[in-house]
């Protein structure tokens, strides 16, 4: 089911993120879906009985649901290569 939101309530809709960018309907993998996606930070906001509910806590992060980008995403970035030998603590290096 498409969208009924008028297109003057989409105008003054905004994501309630930062950005505070304007919403396109639908979901980026489904256009037809009950859904504003903002066209800043691409979080996509459900719509219930016809509501946006332009919640952050409701809204599904970008890339969240995306299985294609980043395999075994879950794990911390930088694990198995050790840093570059930039230590953030220099206590002991100038020991004068
Ligand atoms: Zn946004």
């Amino acid at each position: 089911m498409a969208l009924t939101l008028d297109a003057q309530l989409l105008e003054i809709l905004a994501c309630p993120s930062p950005d505070h960018a304007p919403l396109s309907p639908g979901a980026p993998d489904d256009p037809e879906a009950d859904a504003l996606t903002c066209t800043g930070c691409g979080r996509v906001y459900p719509v219930r009985d016809g509501i946006p509910v332009l919640l952050l806590d409701e809204a599904l992060e970008p890339g969240g649901a995306d299985p294609g980008t980043g395999a075994a995403g879950s794990a911390a970035p930088g694990t198995g290569t050790a840093g570059d030998g930039a230590e953030p603590d220099d206590d002991h290096a100038d020991s004068a």
